[in-house]
């Protein structure tokens, strides 16, 4: 059995079209990513979905392949099998703090704290946080904006109201002489 083009495909998207172990994405490596086998073909993994994960290059160069021989052998997290949190933390300068044994390992061994990796994720946190920043002075204005309108029609109806009590008067004044 080999990797068919539909396959291929499936694994891109359910990955979201990038690596699953860093996620730099498609887009921002210009490019398709490669495939990789969690349990490495050499070491009796296969083709069958559950074994294959979409990865960027570095990511797969680093991991090579590795597979544990023995139970005393350090374990690899499987981002298919488990969220990330659940290894590994990110902080807010853009590394990971890995937070079990597994954590500590798949950090070490695809160098998830390589500095161009951390500048990317601090980027990506940044962007989120302008992003939200903008949404917050969006929803602001837009406040605004519905004040404005407010205080527009009170001013229309304070004006009416103006006008009539200037009638009256000019009424009650003509009923004096
Ligand atoms: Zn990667």
């Amino acid at each position: 059995m080999s990797i068919t083009l539909e396959m291929r495909l499936q694994v891109r998207e359910r990955a979201g079209f990038g690596c699953e172990y860093c996620s730099v994405s498609e887009t921002d490596s210009a490019g398709e990513l490669t495939i990789d086998h969690f349990q490495p073909q050499t070491k009796e993994g296969t083709d069958d979905l559950n074994n294959l994960l979409y990865c960027c290059n570095r990511c797969n160069q680093y991991k090579a392949d590795y597979w544990p021989s023995q139970a005393s052998d350090p374990v690899l997290w499987n981002p298919r099998q488990e969220p990330m949190n659940l290894h590994l933390l990110t902080l807010a300068d853009g590394t990971l703090y890995p937070i079990t044994p597994t954590g500590i390992f798949t950090l070490k061994r695809l160098r998830l704290n390589r500095p161009p990796l951390v500048a990317y994720r601090l980027q990506k946190l940044h962007r989120a946080e302008e992003s939200r920043m903008l949404t917050h002075y969006r929803e602001l204005v837009t406040m605004l904006e519905r004040l404005h309108q407010q205080q527009a029609t009170l001013l229309d109806e304070q004006r009416v109201l103006l006008e009539e009590q200037r009638e009256l008067l000019r009424l009650l004044l003509r009923q004096r002489d």
